[in-house]
């Protein structure tokens, strides 16, 4: 190629900014255009497994799990507290909760050392195969690739005619963090965490860094109570008198949102593609999400490596979607499956939870992508 191949990715989330940087890393002239005035992470913590920390190594970022909170179980609870399960992992396995504004600040942080050109306040509404990224003005750019990584709503992936549904949950989640420490979670609660189940309600305490815990409480969407804003703090601790020490701790909140599946007819069209939630989204209850977003990200690039001819792109593109789709579907699948836990009377529930985990196959179903070893990595 005469001079460095170009992409235009549409997003500046765990996506974009993943492809953006493996992609420059290999030689690209990479630009992302975000839609905010600056780039926010929404939402509060979030998990990243050993799939996840393997990319954050291959793109330079060691520090973050470094400096992360470990936990080495995700234990279960029934509605009277009661252990489900003591989720131990393997150890080969490592999982590590990260506030999601770190996260995003050392993506960003990784991205322009790599030389990546991050524009802001640019939305963009629509891309075409031939590697055209076209703005809510009208303007429009050329590159060799083009990238939705634009989330759950992506204008890319509706305009390349990709998507096949986009379905929301009935079950949604508030979120925030609270002050705290290991003590809070009681005795025995040092490296792990814990999601306890009441009726239809779920609460996920998640201990980060820095003496924060991140709070995740789940319900239907006819729970009127439980989905209030602000938050109803009496309903909860009635659903989990255990943990009422940590309800009374929380202030503001992330209002009641409900969770988004993705299904799409291809990754790809032409010299377009589209990854991470915009290809891809599912509920978070394997806490796979970013993860996945990540990993296909990750990939992209790993498929562009020493790429001598643009018209090559196409057929890489699809190679890459035949090697990394079966897992992001399976963590979809199974994700989606997990969450009909949820829906379980709790005495059904404390014996179901019990007899799956002490399945190996369920066991090393729900740590499959966990286990996997990104590519590029
Ligand atoms: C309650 C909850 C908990 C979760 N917990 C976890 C977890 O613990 N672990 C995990 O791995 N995953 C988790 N996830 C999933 C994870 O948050 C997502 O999978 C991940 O954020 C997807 O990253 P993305 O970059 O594809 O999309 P996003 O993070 O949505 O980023 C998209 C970016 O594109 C920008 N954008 C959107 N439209 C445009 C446009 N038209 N033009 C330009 N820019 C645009 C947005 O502003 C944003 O910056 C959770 C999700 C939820 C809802």
């Amino acid at each position: 190629m005469a001079g460095k191949p170009t992409a235009l990715i549409a997003g500046a989330g765990f996506a974009g900014l993943t492809a953006a940087t493996a992609l420059a890393q290999r030689g690209w002239k990479v630009t992302v255009f975000e839609r905010q005035a600056e780039l926010r992470a929404s939402g509060a913590g979030i998990y990243i497994w050993e799939n996840g920390l393997r990319i954050l190594e291959a793109l330079g970022l060691s520090d973050l799990s470094k400096n992360a909170y470990r936990g080495h179980a995700m234990e279960q609870r029934g509605h009277d507290n009661a252990i489900l399960d003591d989720g131990g992992l393997p150890p080969q396995v490592r999982l590590v909760t990260l506030h999601r504004r770190d996260l995003l600040e050392g993506l960003k942080g990784a991205a322009e050392r790599a030389g990546v050109e991050i524009r802001t306040g640019q939305e963009v509404i629509g891309a075409g195969a031939q590697g055209e990224l076209l703005f809510a003005n009208r303007r429009s750019v050329q590159g060799d690739l083009v990238i939705g990584a634009d989330g759950v709503w992506s204008s890319i992936r509706k305009s390349l005619g990709l998507e096949l549904s986009h379905q929301q949950t009935t079950e949604g989640a508030i979120r925030t963090i609270i002050e705290g420490d290991i003590e809070d979670l009681g005795q025995g609660g040092e490296d792990k965490y814990i999601e306890c189940w009441s009726g239809m309600r779920r609460f996920l305490i998640t201990p980060l860094a820095g003496r924060q815990i991140y709070l995740a409480l789940t319900c239907q969407d006819t729970d009127e109570k439980g989905r209030a804003y602000p938050l109803d703090k009496a309903t909860w601790r009635a659903s989990f008198p255990a943990w009422a020490h940590l309800i009374d701790r929380i202030g503001d909140v992330l209002a009641w949102s409900p969770y988004s599946i993705v299904t799409v007819k291809s990754w790809s069209a032409g010299r377009a593609a589209i990854l991470g939630d915009a290809a891809h989204a599912q509920p978070p209850n394997l806490g796979q999400g970013g993860g996945m977003a990540m990993q296909s990200a990750l990939a992209l690039a790993a498929h562009m490596e020493d790429l001598a001819d643009p018209r090559d792109i196409p057929a890489r593109l699809a190679a890459w979607e035949k090697n990394e789709r079966p897992l992001a579907e399976h963590c979809q699948r199974w994700s989606c499956l997990y969450g009909e836990v949820s829906t379980l009377p709790d005495d059904v529930r404390a014996r179901a939870v019990p007899s799956a985990m002490a399945d190996p196959w369920v066991r090393s179903e729900l740590l499959r992508a966990a286990r996997s070893e990104p590519t590029g990595t």
